[in-house]
């Protein structure tokens, strides 16, 4: 061993000279031994190595220094807001949709105490938890009845596993689909026992390939929503009309995962179209299944909506308490299904504020931005994306703040997501762009102090 790098060794203090050390005992007032001995045993692992890597030794107060910073870090949560000016309105690794001022209120004052979860306050007796949901979902769809789980992918799960193990469901080859996140149909078929029969090409499948494939071993005919993926050219599908038509002559049930869970008309916002639950309910689907936080605008939920009898076998199956809602859910949930009952999801659903918030207020916000940042960002036109695996190649337009990067433009997108709070852009070519469309409003004044701190030059 070099001569610097033993007297470098030699140097790095011991645990319990930190532990004397004000600077930590001033911590120790506050956290637990145990965890302030994790920290300090941690950084002079990391000084160690430093050292055995060639670096100099950290001196004695850098390394006290440090112990305190890991020591707040590690108390804080790691999970923490961010902002979202990526322009993507359900980003899903951003946490999807945005919850209404109302929706986190009910949830907030629903988690502090107790509820009336599971009790009847007529009888006293005990309830079930989905009341609180199951009529607006029926009011709003019209299904017969309602269920609702932890996810899309549990209700889809559900489903299959409740009506169809040991039998036979045919899927077109085009909807035999990954969704993202390891969600693949072929896999959930054979996770919940039944046996994926796949019919049709890729690009085409009639009816008449459904119907050839029906047997005495057929428990249903399902449907998914290609969510994630257009398909151009050549290309033939049944409309859930003609599946449901094939159904009743064969006395099956279509299972229907529409993915989103859209119940507003999303080409009145310039988007595609979005399969709505109303309208597979409308056209007589045995169950639809659909996310609550793509763009419903809720919180994470499964919902599973349709006929009464379908819906009782699954509420019964072992797996529905396996993939239970729990209460807080269950009240943001509830108090986003009202706006839209209250016909006022489009100014109280974020989600569906972004979506139809018009150009020139973003515009507006976009300059008012810019402004800040001096002659190194400009307005430019862009566009913004639904995302979250809906409405794929349906963009809208929207105006961006474009920082140019000189070069650097990872290094600036790396400051603004360091900071706190993190703000997230995206990056095309050489510019670092944000969107205003996904940037609430009071997210605003903390976004506009995080750009006046960033090193432009
Ligand atoms: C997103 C999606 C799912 C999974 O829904 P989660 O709520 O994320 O579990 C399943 N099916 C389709 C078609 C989807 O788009």
């Amino acid at each position: 061993m070099p001569a610097e790098m033993d007297r470098g060794f030699r140097g790095v203090p011991s645990v319990d000279r930190l532990l004397s050390d004000g600077r930590i005992q001033q911590l120790e007032k506050v956290y637990a031994r145990p965890f302030l001995l994790r920290a300090i045993r941690q950084r002079l692992e990391e000084v160690r190595l430093a050292i055995a890597g060639g670096e100099a030794a950290a001196s004695f107060d850098e390394i006290a220094e440090s112990v305190c910073a890991l020591v707040e870090s590690m108390a804080q949560p790691s999970l923490h807001p961010v902002i979202n000016a990526t322009g993507v309105v359900l980003h899903t690794n951003l946490g999807r949709a945005p919850l209404s001022r109302e929706a986190t209120a009910s949830m907030e004052e629903c988690a502090r105490g107790y509820v009336n979860l599971e009790i009847d306050a007529d009888t006293g007796k005990r309830g079930s938890r989905l009341v609180h949901v199951e009529s607006l979902l029926c009011q709003l769809t019209g299904a017969e009845a309602a269920l609702v789980v932890n996810n899309n992918a549990s209700a889809v799960l559900l489903a299959l596993s409740g009506l169809a193990r040991r039998k036979e469901v045919i899927v077109s080859r085009g909807q035999a689909v990954e969704i993202g996140g390891g969600f693949r149909i072929p896999d959930v078929m054979r996770q919940s026992g039944a046996k994926l029969v796949e019919v049709g090409t890729t690009n085409c499948t009639y009816v008449s390939d459904y119907e050839a494939a029906i047997t005495a071993r057929t428990a249903a005919l399902l449907r998914v929503h290609s969510s994630n993926f257009v398909v151009l050219g050549y290309a033939e599908s049944v409309t859930l009309e003609g599946l449901i038509e094939l159904g009743k002559r064969c006395g099956l049930p279509v299972l229907d995962d529409l993915g989103s869970g859209c119940l507003l008309d999303t080409t009145e916002f310039g988007l595609g179209p979005e399969p709505m639950l109303q309208e597979s309910v409308a056209a007589g689907v045995g169950l639809a299944m659909s996310s609550g936080d793509k763009l419903l605008g809720g919180p994470q939920a499964g919902i599973i909506v349709g006929q009464g009898a379908l819906v009782d076998k699954l509420r019964r199956h072992p797996l529905a308490r396996a993939m239970r809602i729990d209460k807080i859910r269950l009240a943001g949930l509830a108090t986003t299904l009202l706006h839209y009952l209250k016909g006022e999801a489009e100014t109280k659903v974020p989600v569906w504020r972004m979506i139809s918030a018009p150009v020139d207020e973003i515009e507006g916000r976009a300059q008012r931005w810019c402004r800040l940042l001096g002659g190194s960002a400009s307005v430019i036109e862009g566009v913004s994306m639904v995302g979250g695996g809906s409405l794929p190649g349906s963009t809208l337009p929207s105006r961006l703040v474009a920082v140019k990067g000189r070069g650097k433009v990872n290094r600036l997108a790396e400051q603004l997501r360091r900071g706190s709070p993190p703000v997230i852009g995206r990056i095309e070519r050489d510019l670092l762009l944000l969107d205003p469309r996904t940037v609430l409003a009071e997210e605003e004044d903390s976004l506009l102090s995080r750009l006046r701190s960033l090193q432009l030059s």
